[in-house]
């Protein structure tokens, strides 16, 4: 598999704050890596900083080989790399199918993604396609989120905690999209802070802690003492 996404010795700051030391990470085609870490970790910096959103040196990020490190989100989304952001940032007086047709705005690159796909894959958002984002639950208001983020049809998307706060059943249903999603195309990185939710969907796992990358590797290869340690600490 050839590699989509990479990035090389990625480090963000916040003011004084250092929050990611060197972060190297791969994508390749068709494939689904997870970022796993507790709180605080660098996981949604690590996300934002691929989306455009913590600016980057240009060659810390790669896209097929193309520096975008230093590309606005905007140029970034244009470029095939969609964020669904934690929390989801929806527009909660827009009803569901105005925050769906957003995310087609803002990317004028056609693929699989229509409003018409995005319904097939979440049938719910179809009779609640006039409701106002915020009459949904949670877990429709994912599915929204998830949903506004295909219609720019990304060939990365970026994933930041979708199953936070979100009931099993609820999570189950949303986990349940990811081969619709990979079948049409589009590569994925997971942020999540369940360990086995990660381990479940994921070809390959980094671990995060304090900024760095503690562990990487594929499910059935990991250690769990030494996943246990690479996510917490040694204590
Ligand atoms: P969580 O699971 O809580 O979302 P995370 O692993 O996604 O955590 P980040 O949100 O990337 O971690 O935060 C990494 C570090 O950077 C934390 O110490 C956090 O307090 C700090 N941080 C994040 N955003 C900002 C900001 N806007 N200003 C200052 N510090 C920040």
């Amino acid at each position: 598999m050839s590699t989509l996404l990479e990035t090389s010795g990625l480090t963000a700051f916040y003011g004084d704050f250092q929050a990611l030391y060197g972060v190297d990470t791969t994508l390749a085609e068709g494939e689904t890596v997870a970022v796993i870490g507790a709180n605080g970790a660098g996981k949604s910096t690590l996300m934002r900083s691929i989306a455009g959103s913590v600016r980057q040196a240009p060659e810390m990020i790669r896209l097929n080989g193309t520096p975008i490190g230093h590309l606005s989100a905007d140029r970034v989304n244009g470029v095939g790399v969609t964020l669904v952001p934690e929390g989801r940032r929806l527009f909660p007086s827009l009803t569901v199918e105005e925050n769906l047709l957003i995310g087609g705005w803002r990317s004028a690159r056609s693929g699989p993604w229509t409003l018409e796909e995005v319904y097939r894959l979440f049938p719910v958002l179809k009779d609640r396609r006039g409701n106002p984002a915020m009459a949904l639950s949670g877990g429709q208001q994912q599915m929204v989120a998830i949903g506004r983020a295909l219609m720019s049809n990304p060939k990365v998307l970026l994933c930041d905690e979708i199953s936070l706060g979100l009931a099993p059943v609820v999570i189950r249903d949303i986990y349940a999209a990811v081969p619709s999603i990979l079948e049409r195309g589009a590569s994925l990185i997971i942020v999540e802070q369940n360990i086995e939710q990660a381990l479940g969907i994921a070809d390959r796992v980094y671990c995060l802690m304090e900024g760095r990358i503690t562990l990487e590797g594929r499910p059935g290869e990991i250690d769990r003492a030494a996943m246990h340690d690479a996510y917490f600490g040694v204590q």
